[in-house]
């Protein structure tokens, strides 16, 4: 008996015989953003999803904050989402980078092992912008959900992804219900167990850290004027990152066990452990909401693209938060990708066409591939107590902290603003 079908939706018309344009499996906010800029330009995708939004958008789902860069922001102001973010959102004037024993040790001023970033010195090439801006992930699902609405764009949720089979002229994908899908492009944006990946053959190599990240939001007794701070502990990394209302996330690893402990801690055992870690730095924070735990590992695809395949998000490459780049590159692609899809169709080309899928990977391919070996030294740098690493990364903190243009690289860079840059990312529409 023939598989049923999935429900054709009402949006703007796919090629013939097939469903859809794009099939994109995981609407995360890499997914749900491809989605936004593929509909824009006139296409239909179809998402699928096994959590509906309304359960994405739940205080206890998911207590991150991140750290967007300006030019990723830009992506979504070209998209409208950004006039229900810009509420929200918390812009990031200052970096202070330490490595110290303890938080705080450099808060005389700086000192050797002292790094300092400050919006006002790219603001003649950043039109203004701050560092980044920090958001509160539920906010940014929130307000991409009721973009995606908005565009008609169909949501298969909840749905999830069970197989896909790539033939010559299009992909099926197969849902777990029974329901099946077809399109020439389908997308992996379903994070580290991309279903898709694998149904197209593509390997992934990484390794676990062993480490928890351990989040937690809190409300401070001093305001903190948009500056973030990041502290490489012996312990690994301790970032206090603003937010609005001079609240702000704290992000830190713990091992899996501890990690595990705080996460059910009562809030006064929590709060000792954090002023017994972190010292008088934190003050007199108080909790807001749950604990939350992320186990942290790396894992790289050994390709971008497959037969009618193209990955996106932690599907493709999910780093190490140290640095909070992991998003802002699955948004950079998101843009790139948008754009090889769109610029293909409006010149009549084949869409999953290996020809097209390869020019994203090439965009992509360097920029992903390096910032992940980066992070990846980060860790194991930073993380890591013995003197003579102490003594290196001390020299090249104050060496790229007394010159300017090191410094200015490595605030565009963050700020994702170097390299190729997609319209999107410019704020351009497609
Ligand atoms: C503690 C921490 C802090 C971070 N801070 C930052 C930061 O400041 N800046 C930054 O840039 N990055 C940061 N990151 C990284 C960032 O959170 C991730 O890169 C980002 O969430 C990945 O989004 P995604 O949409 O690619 O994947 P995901 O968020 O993993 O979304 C995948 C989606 O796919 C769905 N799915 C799963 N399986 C299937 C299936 N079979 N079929 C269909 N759908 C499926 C899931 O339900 C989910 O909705 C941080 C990460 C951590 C752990």
């Amino acid at each position: 008996m023939a598989k049923p079908k999935a429900k054709p939706s009402s949006g703007s018309a796919p090629p013939s015989g097939f469903d859809a344009d794009v099939i994109i499996a995981g609407a995360g906010i890499a997914g749900a953003t491809l989605a936004l800029a593929l509909a824009k330009a006139g296409l239909k995708p179809v998402l699928i999803d096994p959590i509906v939004f309304d359960a994405q958008v739940a205080p206890s789902f998911d207590g991150r904050a991140t750290a967007i860069a300006y030019a990723a922001f830009r992506q979504w102001r070209a998209l409208d989402v950004a006039p229900a973010l810009e509420p929200k959102a918390e812009r990031i004037e200052q970096i202070l980078v330490t490595d110290g024993r303890r938080p705080g040790a450099s808060a005389g001023g700086p000192g050797p092992f002292f790094l300092r970033f400050d919006a006002a010195e790219i603001a003649d090439r950043s039109e203004g912008e701050p560092l980044g801006y920090m958001l509160e992930n539920r906010h940014i699902r929130a307000a991409l959900a009721a973009a995606v609405q908005a565009a008609g764009i169909e949501v298969l949720a909840p749905a999830r992804v069970a197989r896909a089979e790539f033939g010559p002229r299009g992909a099926t994908v197969t849902l777990a219900d029974g329901r099946m899908l077809t399109a020439p492009l389908v997308v992996g944006a379903e994070g580290r167990g991309s279903v898709i990946r694998e149904a197209a053959g593509i390997g992934a190599i990484g390794w676990d850290y062993r480490q928890t990240a351990v989040v937690a939001t809190v409300r401070l007794e001093r305001p903190h004027g948009g500056v973030a701070h990041e502290y490489f502990l012996p312990s690994g990394p301790f970032a206090i990152l603003p937010l609005t209302e001079d609240r702000a996330s704290l992000v830190w690893t713990e091992s899996v066990s501890r990690g595990a402990a705080l996460k059910t801690a009562r809030p006064e055992v929590f709060h000792a452990h954090l002023q017994r870690r972190f010292g008088e730095f934190v003050g007199a924070a108080t909790r807001e909401g749950a604990v939350f735990t992320y186990p942290l590992s790396l894992q790289l695809a050994e390709r971008l693209v497959g037969p009618r395949t193209a990955l996106l998000g932690d599907a493709a490459h999910a780093v190490h938060p140290i640095a909070g780049q992991g998003l802002n590159l699955g948004l950079k692609s998101a843009a790139a990708l948008a754009e090889t899809i769109v610029e293909a169709a409006r010149l009549g080309e084949d869409i999953g066409a290996e020809a097209v899928l390869e020019r994203y990977a090439a965009w992509r391919r360097f920029d992903t591939a390096t910032l992940a070996a980066g992070m990846d030294l980060f860790v194991h740098l930073f993380s890591n107590d013995h003197p003579l690493l102490r003594l290196v990364r001390g020299a090249g903190m104050a060496a790229v902290n007394r010159i300017g243009p090191a410094r200015r690289f490595f605030m565009q860079e963050a700020g994702g603003a170097v390299g190729d840059l997609p319209r999107l990312l410019k704020g351009e529409a497609l």
